[in-house]
């Protein structure tokens, strides 16, 4: 019965941390004081390591620390907490770094399916290199391209209206 609840509590814990990137992505790395680590993510480069990078050392560190609190209370349910923020990070890590920018050492670019899906989301989120009007703020469940497509389409049309006389 424990594995159970162990599983379920993993899983809804993997599903709530997309809610958590999505909110920590669009209001604190696309915030006033956040941006300065996101900044180089979006601006193009031939680094080999950004200063967002260190966002995912913070995500890592938390990771860590959950798992330690787990092992030094002997709670099951923290236990679960720490593999469902952990397993996050993994997919995030897959998705974000290796499918979307390929920062892995070889080269696979899914053609079709929800994978493609995930790139081209994300893709679309650098579309914008500042800190305003980016869209798919999201890294595991993503949107309908169409429908991102639609809205950045719009936002520079207004953009444009402000600026003709
Ligand atoms: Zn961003
Ligand atoms: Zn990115």
């Amino acid at each position: 019965m424990l594995v159970l609840w162990f599983t379920a509590l993993t899983v809804a814990v993997f599903f709530l941390m997309e809610g958590v990137a999505w909110l920590t992505h669009r209001y604190v790395m696309h915030g006033p004081i956040g941006w300065a680590w996101h900044r180089d993510h979006h601006e193009p480069h031939d680094k080999m390591f950004e200063v967002n990078d260190l966002y995912g050392v913070v995500g890592a560190l938390g990771g860590i620390s959950l798992f330690v609190l787990a092992w030094l209370t002997g709670l099951w349910w923290i236990r679960a907490i720490a593999l469902g923020v952990t397993l996050y990070g993994v997919v995030y890590a897959f998705v974000h770094d290796g499918l979307v920018h390929q920062r892995w050492p070889f080269h696979w670019m899914p053609r079709n399916g929800y994978a493609r899906r995930l790139v081209q989301a994300h893709k679309l989120h650098h579309a914008v290199q500042t800190r305003d009007g980016a869209v798919s703020f999201g890294f595991v469940l993503a949107p309908n391209p169409h429908r991102l497509n639609a809205i950045l389409k719009a936002r520079r049309a207004e953009r444009l209206g402000d600026i003709a006389p």
